[in-house]
């Protein structure tokens, strides 16, 4: 199931992508209320895709939480640039702000003070239920679902701070979308970053060296996790920069495209 978060005629709704009845015209069914707060009920209203703007699925409740250097070609790449020559033992958490979430078609506004802002497409995890100390056999049960993220970065203040909070945490820089996807297949899903169509990153989920299972328990240790927080699993190799009026498009086999611009 596709969930989505629109605003139609100034009023924002939850809604589930579906076909129409006739064609394959894909449409948002609307619901009552916020499907990842329990059980939900249709309006019975349908729009067409094209007459609502997609927006942030969630918006999460307390926290955004990462992962670094989850892929072994990424470690590789960044070896000598922020840090640690290799793969973390554990996963490496830091932390977004809530208010550096986007939605698909917003702007990722560069800081003033950066001249080096970055892409890393990223698989998220949604949380859907309050979870501490989940062992990793049971972790997946407080996944609500997946979306597109891009863990967007100003390396040049990451690489001059020591640490990560502030190049990775300006507003604007975690957007999330299209939609989530409750039932990913995480086991081979395939994902792109495209930089005005020109491929800079692929990989797939198979390649995480921490699973989604494994990150969700190691977080939860550390961290009381609420529905509608967000975990971002990190980013394969390829990460590059962001110029003002480029399109950056993080695809996910299964989910769909996260499409911004740049300011
Ligand atoms: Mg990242």
């Amino acid at each position: 199931m596709k969930v989505a978060r629109f605003q139609h005629e100034g009023e924002i709704s939850y809604g589930i992508l579906d076909r129409a009845e006739e064609g394959d015209r894909v449409e948002v069914v609307e619901l009552a209320n916020d499907p990842l707060l329990g059980s939900y009920d249709t309006t019975g209203r349908r729009l067409r895709l094209d007459e609502v703007r997609l927006l942030a699925p969630v918006i999460p409740r307390s926290k955004v939480v990462c992962v670094g250097k989850n892929y072994a070609d990424h470690v590789e790449e960044m070896k000598g640039v922020t840090g640690g020559d290799a793969p973390p033992e554990e996963p490496l958490l830091f932390l977004k702000p809530n208010t550096s979430v986007i939605g698909p078609g917003d702007a990722i506004v560069r800081p003033a003070i950066s001249h080096r802002v970055e892409h890393e497409g990223e698989l998220a995890v949604v949380i859907g239920a309050l979870a501490k100390e989940v062992p990793v056999e049971r972790a997946l049960e407080v996944v609500y679902g997946f979306t597109c993220a891009n863990d967007v970065t100003a390396r040049d203040l990451q690489i001059s701070d020591g640490q990560w909070a502030r190049a990775k945490g300006f507003d604007t820089f975690c957007p999330l979308g299209p939609v989530i996807e409750t039932d990913l297949d995480l086991a081979d899903a395939t994902i792109e970053t495209r930089v005005n169509g020109e491929v800079r990153q692929r990989s797939s989920t198979a390649h995480l060296i921490h699973s989604v299972a494994a990150i969700v328990a190691h977080a939860s240790q550390a961290f009381t996790l609420l529905p509608g927080d967000v975990i971002l699993t990190g980013t394969p190799a390829g990460v590059g920069l962001l110029e003002p009026g480029d399109t950056v498009e993080v695809e996910i086999e299964g989910i769909g495209t996260l499409r911004n611009t740049v300011a």
